[in-house]
This record gives structure tokens, sequence and C-alpha cells, in this order.
């Protein structure tokens, strides 16, 4: 065995072969995985039939290829416009604001919401360079102009970002005429949507108030 001379980032065996190496540094830049998941993660699929690894593969690959965004709402879809964008029993005249597509997989485990989304792919973050011209708002006005939406909720996450995005927005809205709200407080604060429980968020959801002048 070579003197262990050299360590990369993922903290991975420097005598680890360069497939093997080079997977793990793929998995280390998926969020919530560490070096030592990184690891974990490469040496179950090194020991996992390769019919099997490669239909996980192959999953990968087609999700990029058929997957693309909603024209409308600009969530994550195979079909454009989505399957809720062109559901005729949704109450079209609510349209639901969120950062994540993830959000609206919690918002629909409620059952509590009919109405439409608008995925804004982000929030507002002058620390990491984020402003609203990096988000989808401007196709948000663009459905506002054109369609007969009677409320716009939003449902940003309850941290610094959501706040400040709920903010901008309910400035950018509230002159159109349209009633503006923001989820009820009681989502743990700090924390994302897709983490709240079902009871939690719908709560939140019926408890929603008009943004203030
Ligand atoms: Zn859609």
């Amino acid at each position: 065995m070579n003197e262990p001379t050299r360590s990369t980032s993922s903290g991975q065996a420097p005598s680890a072969a360069a497939p093997v190496a080079r997977l793990i540094e793929e998995f280390h830049k998926l969020p919530g995985i560490g070096p030592k998941s990184a690891q974990r993660l490469t040496y179950y699929l090194l020991r996992m039939p390769p019919a099997e690894a490669r239909a996980l593969a192959q999953a990968i690959l087609e999700m990029k290829e058929k997957i693309t965004f909603c024209s409308p709402c600009q969530n994550v879809t195979d079909v454009d416009p989505c399957r809720i964008c062109t559901d005729d029993q949704r109450d079209r005249e609510t349209i639901c604001v969120v950062e994540e597509p993830l959000d609206i997989l919690a918002l629909e485990r409620t059952r509590a919401y009919r109405g439409l989304y608008h995925v804004l792919h982000g929030a507002i973050s002058p620390m990491d360079g984020i402003g609203p011209e990096d988000l989808k708002v401007a196709e948000l006005l663009g459905r506002l102009k054109s369609n007969d939406v009677h409320e716009v909720i939003l449902a940003t996450n309850p941290n610094l970002e959501g706040e400040a995005t709920a903010m901008y927005l309910g400035r950018l809205l509230r002159p159109l005429g349209l009633r503006v709200t923001r989820l009820a407080r009681g989502l743990p604060a700090g924390g994302d949507l897709e983490y709240a429980d079902d009871v939690t968020l719908t709560r939140a959801l019926e408890g929603r108030q008009e943004v203030g002048a």
C-alpha cells in the first residue's frame, strides 16, 4: 500500500480507484450529503447488480430529458401545461406562490388547497446576490394580467429570505387590486414549507391574512 499523500475535499481514501473517487465527489455535491454519506452511497452502488445500477442511472437521465417547467406555473412537469394547470376542477381565481416545486407537494398533501400555483424557483436573498429578476416574478405578473385571478397567496418560507420575498411581492401586487394574503404564523420559524406537517400547513392556509399596507 502506498503512503497516503493527498486527500480530497470528500475525504475519501486516497487510494480509491479514480471512478470510485469521481462518484464520491459527485454524491458529495448533493444537498445533505457529507463526505461519509458520499462514500457509503458509492460503496453501496459498487456492490449493486449492474442492472440495478443501470436502472438508477437511466432514471436520472430520463428525468433530466423529459422534465421541463410548466409555462404558466413554472412547476416541474413532463407535460406542458402541467396537470394542475389543466385540471378544470381547480379554482382558477386563486394562485398560491411558492419558492420551490417541493412546496407544491407539501401543500397538495394537505388537500386543503384547490387553487393554482406559481413557483418562483428561489427567494430574494441579497447576501447570495439573488434579486427579483432572478425569480419567476415577471411570469407571475404576466399571469395576473391575462387571468381572472382574485387572490394571490404568498406561501414563501417563514425565514428571512421568504419574508423578504413576500414583502416585495406584496408591495408589487397590492396596487393591482387583488386580494394578497400571506400564510398565517405558526409555521416553524426559519423552517421550510416542505418540512411542515399537514395539520400545521392546513391551519396556516386557512388562517391566511391580508398583507398589510
Ligand atoms: Zn402548471
